[in-house]
């Protein structure tokens, strides 16, 4: 298939590469991002996505996802299938398959989970929204991406799953995190915590496969000093979109909106950007019950 991708970042690079690499013709574009080897450099996003079959966006944000679609979608050939692959907010996903019905394109929205890792090695999980016409032109290249693709229905659903995963994730995280400072505190091998809980009704992703505690469980971004992985600030951003999400939908969410300040303030005030989002381990390990803030 002729592709356009636009944003070849982190994520957006290694997966053109795959595409590239699978025998497809890509052609790509980044206002900073040095564009993979075997993926063709275009000026602008509108050369990018002039006559592709699908056009593949992987940006950083729903305002910027507007901006780019404004500018390609008049250029795009009509039936062909916009992909957004970026987290954004739902909103921004729904006007952005609006505008593309309005031109004659197919829209997905299409967030992954997986992270670099996944990204590189072609084993991203998909949640896709947007027409079944849109899902078939666009699965194979998925395929080639990714391990796991779940259709989750209309436009801007693939959003919502991901912000609901992730909401969860946050939650979990910061509950694992809190759970070891007081275990620590009360004089419990951190070794045997991990043992009982990760065997327990206690157990989660966060504890079982992703252990915030160096040299316990599984390698993680633990044992490498909090290098990410995910980092906070993603994972803020992830929070932050499920309570815009929550309060414009009328959905009481409190511990998805109390993991928010916690991340808020581990990033914005604390040493948490740049960090890897378990690393609210050695924030809590620190910190005693005598404090105002959260
Ligand atoms: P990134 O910052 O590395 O990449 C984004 C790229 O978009 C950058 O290279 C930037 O130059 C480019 N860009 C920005 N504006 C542009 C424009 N107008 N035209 C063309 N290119 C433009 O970020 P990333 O880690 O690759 O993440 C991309 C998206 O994937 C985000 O929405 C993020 O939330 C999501 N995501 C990231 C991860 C992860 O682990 N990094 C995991 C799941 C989802």
């Amino acid at each position: 298939m002729n592709i356009g991708f636009i944003g070849l970042g982190n994520m957006g690079g290694p997966m053109a590469a795959n595409l590239a690499k699978a025998g497809h013709n890509v052609t790509g574009f980044d206002l900073v991002a040095d564009v993979p080897e075997a993926v063709t450099k275009a000026g602008s996003a509108a050369e990018a996505a002039e006559n592709r079959d699908v056009v593949i966006t992987m940006l950083p944000n729903g305002k910027i996802l507007r901006s780019v679609a404004e500018e390609i979608l008049p250029v795009m050939k009509a039936g062909a299938v916009l992909a957004d692959c970026s987290t954004v907010d739902v909103e921004s996903a729904r006007a952005v398959a609006a505008m593309a019905e309005a031109a004659g394109v197919l829209a997905l929205d299409a967030p992954v989970s997986g992270g670099i890792g996944g990204a590189v090695a072609g084993t991203l999980t998909f949640m896709v929204g947007g027409s079944d016409a849109a899902f078939a032109a666009a699965a194979p290249l998925l395929d080639v991406m990714g391990k796991k693709t779940v259709q989750c229905g209309t436009s801007g659903a693939g959003q919502a799953a991901k912000i609901c995963n992730n909401m969860i994730l946050g939650v979990t995280m910061t509950a694992t995190c809190e759970a070891f400072a007081l275990a620590d505190k009360l004089g419990l091998d951190r070794a045997k915590m991990f043992d009982v809980i990760s065997t327990s009704s206690g157990y989660s992703w966060s504890m079982n496969a992703y252990c915030p505690a160096p040299g316990v469980g599984p390698q993680s971004p633990a044992d490498n000093a909090y290098k990410p992985g995910f980092a906070s600030e993603l994972m803020l951003k992830d929070l932050r979109l499920s309570q815009s999400a929550a309060v414009s939908a009328d959905a009481d969410t409190p511990m998805g909106e109390l993991a928010m300040r916690i991340y808020e303030a581990f990033v914005e005030e604390e040493d948490g950007r740049g960090m890897d989002f378990s690393a609210l381990l050695p924030r809590f390990e620190k910190r005693g019950r005598a404090h105002e803030e959260i």
